[in-house]
């Protein structure tokens, strides 16, 4: 009998000729977890190709024939590992493929809270011809320090396209990165060290239970009141509440953020009523070449897990 994909992903982010590559081994269906029919379809698939949906006991308990999750997208926390392990079930995820989007969009952040570019843009629209505020002055990168948490595929990213600013880089990871120290000149300092020094701090860790609010109001307290917090990583890495008040009360000079301990981000969240902040809607890997990129590598997963292969990209604790 052939086997069963279950594609919970839209022709925006899966193109068609992939579905077909999936469709030579095996019947795929395409439905989203807030159609009524997904937990008929659930029943019977060995295979998810999943977004964010939470993958856990419960949503196992609805899959008895599941033999592998294959997560669009490089962050896994919202697959319950052990979980899957303890079922024989295969996860996997699209790392590397995405590193150079998410930190082209972290530079994008950074760029846009320093010279003020959303102010720029309203100002250009009206303010500049009626004269009813001053042209908004943003302040220079030059000899600034950038601190980096978590230099793994994605930070390296961000500190090799460092590399065309005259900065200082430093980065903190609970592994030291030699190869990467040597290759872009950023230096190892300890966590503390680094919130004091930093004047843009940038977070590029996984959500682990050791990383959730691992910037609380102590590490902010810490910070300058002028530096600046980037967050392309997960929402829950940051106490968004004791951020929403170092950003009203100046403990720090503002923030760019593409992730939220809620999305989508409620309406009228306290962060979206500060000046200090820049905010996109979780975009770091929104780009066609790259969507298209993670969705070959699911379907590279897939497949070889289809054809009796052990699939290319298993998370780290699978990988044995
Ligand atoms: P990676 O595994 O290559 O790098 C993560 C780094 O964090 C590693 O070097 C690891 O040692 C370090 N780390 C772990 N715990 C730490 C701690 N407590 N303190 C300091 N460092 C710690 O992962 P990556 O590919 O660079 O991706 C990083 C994260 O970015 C993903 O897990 C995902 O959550 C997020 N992400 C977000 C988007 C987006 O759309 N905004 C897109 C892709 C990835």
């Amino acid at each position: 009998m052939k086997r069963k994909v279950l594609l919970s992903l839209g022709k925006r982010n899966f193109p068609e000729d992939l579905v077909e590559v999936l469709r030579s081994s095996a019947e795929v269906i395409c439905i989203s977890p807030s159609d009524p029919g997904y937990n008929e379809v659930l029943k019977g698939v060995d295979a998810v190709v999943v977004g964010m949906e939470t993958i856990d006991e419960e949503y196992l308990s609805r899959a008895p024939k599941l033999k592998i999750v294959a997560r669009f997208g490089v962050g896994y926390d919202s697959v319950d590992v052990e979980a899957c392990s303890r079922r024989g079930i295969h996860v996997t995820h699209t790392p590397g493929v995405l590193s150079a989007a998410v930190a082209d969009l972290t530079w994008g952040l950074i760029l846009t809270l320093t010279r003020g570019l959303v102010d720029a843009d309203r100002f250009a629209r009206e303010d500049w011809v009626k004269r009813t505020s001053r042209l908004p002055f943003g302040s220079d990168l030059e000899r600034k320090t950038l601190g980096f948490i978590g230099l793994g595929r994605i930070g390296s990213e961000v500190a090799r396209r460092a590399q065309g600013f005259d900065v200082k880089l430093i980065y903190n990871d609970v592994v030291r990165r030699p190869d990467v120290e040597e290759d872009l000149s950023v230096e190892y300092v300890e966590f503390d060290e680094l919130l004091r020094e930093a004047d843009i701090i940038s977070l590029h860790v996984p959500l682990l239970p050791s990383t959730r609010h691992l910037i609380g109001r102590r590490e902010l307290k810490l910070m300058k009141p002028t530096a600046l917090l980037i967050n392309t990583s997960r929402g829950s890495v940051i106490d968004q509440e004791a951020l929403a008040e170092a950003l009203e009360e100046g403990w720090i000079g503002g923030a760019g953020l593409d992730v939220f301990e809620e999305e989508p981000l409620p309406l009228g969240d306290r962060l979206a009523g500060l000046p200090n902040v820049v905010l996109t809607p979780h975009i770091g890997s929104a780009t066609v070449e790259t969507r298209r990129k993670m969705a070959t590598v699911c379907a590279e997963n897939v497949k070889a897990f289809l054809e009796g292969k052990k699939p290319p990209n298993l998370v780290p604790e699978q990988r044995t």
